[in-house]
């Protein structure tokens, strides 16, 4: 194996979990290679603008990531960009990566921050619209919505909690569920209900999204009727689940049921050097605060574990 290709650490995916880790390995000296398959900066650079992390009033997220990039090259991160993994081997001591610019490289170290995506409706005019009225989080975004109408779409716990706390903005939010049931707990849609803010539409779908430069309304579909209406709104909001992107590391290291990467406090995973950060994680919060919280924790970890293989490599060869 040539020897340009072996690091102290490969982090795989360049959003904020991943930079933060390569910030604060390079800074510590560690040979880091930061390898990402999109635009470095992950969801970030999908991100209009950033109104809570601290320290920055507001930033658009492309520019916000491109000084965490600036930032992680500046301490002698190698990044590539545009490159998807084709293959890792984590089972030895050193962990292998091939790459689809055809190079493989090793590494003492894996950090694993592939982040995730929210899933979609897929029907016509949604991608149009993201950004421009179409939000898949409320923390992120409910604030632009305030004295507006707007519609939440799903019937699981997180739309339900979604859809109370963002009628501290909203003035009405209709919540459209394709069932006539909730699959959600019992004081989550007991809570929706008692909201005199919160209206519904079951066994409903949204079938388009329309509007000029911003969404303006949608076309609703009773799913028992076959009826559809076009209905005003100013905003939708829509939670109908979150995807992981874990799908190169099944049956690599220890995932849960929804393909989440199960990790302990420190960020190690089941596999010995193995760690991971960010969305990706089984975790209840995904924020860049989040993500970055974990790609420091990941990566402190990983350089008291990289500090202590040296100590024992000076040790075999003093022996
Ligand atoms: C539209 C939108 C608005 C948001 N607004 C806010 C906000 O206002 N405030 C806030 O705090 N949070 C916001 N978020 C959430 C925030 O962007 C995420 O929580 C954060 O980016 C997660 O960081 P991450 O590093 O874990 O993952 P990501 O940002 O998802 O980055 C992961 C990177 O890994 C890459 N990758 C995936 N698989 C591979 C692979 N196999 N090989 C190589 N690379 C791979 C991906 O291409 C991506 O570049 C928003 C999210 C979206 C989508």
């Amino acid at each position: 194996m040539d020897a340009n290709y072996h690091y102290d650490a490969i982090i795989i995916g360049a959003g904020p979990a991943g930079i933060t880790a390569g910030i604060y390995l390079s800074r510590a000296r560690m040979k880091t290679l930061l390898v990402n398959e999109g635009t470095i900066g992950g969801q970030l650079v999908l991100t209009h603008e950033i109104a809570n992390y601290p320290g920055v009033e507001s930033i658009s997220g492309y520019q916000l990531a491109n000084i965490m990039k600036k930032q992680a090259k500046s301490f002698g991160c190698e990044i590539k960009g545009n490159v998807s993994v084709m293959n890792i081997e984590l089972s030895g001591d050193i962990k292998m990566v091939t790459l689809s610019d055809g190079t493989v490289s090793t590494s003492n170290v894996l950090i694993l921050s592939p982040g995730g995506r929210s899933r979609t409706l897929g029907v016509a005019g949604e991608d149009n619209f993201k950004g421009k009225g179409i939000s898949y989080c409320a923390t992120c975004d409910g604030d632009f919505f305030s004295d507006k109408e707007i519609v939440v779409v799903g019937g699981g716990n997180s739309a339900l909690e979604e859809a109370v706390s963002l009628t501290k903005y909203a003035t009405k939010v209709t919540i459209v569920h394709q069932f006539d049931y909730f699959q959600a707990f019992e004081n989550a849609i007991e809570e929706a209900r008692n909201n005199p803010k919160i209206h519904f539409i079951m066994d409903s779908k949204i079938t388009g999204f329309y509007g000029n430069e911003n969404l303006e309304s949608v076309d609703l579909k009773n799913l028992k009727s076959g009826e559809t209406n076009n209905f005003r709104t100013d905003g939708t909001f829509i939670f109908i689940g979150y995807l992981p992107n874990t799908e190169f590391l099944k049956d690599k290291v220890d995932l849960n049921k929804w393909g989440e990467i199960i990790v302990k406090n420190d960020m190690s995973t089941n596999i010995e050097g193995v760690y991971a950060a960010g969305d990706s994680i089984a975790k209840r919060y995904r924020q860049v605060t989040t993500a970055v919280s974990d790609g420091t924790i990941a990566a402190l970890t990983a350089s008291g574990y990289l500090n202590e293989l040296k100590v024992k490599q000076k040790q075999l060869i003093t022996l």
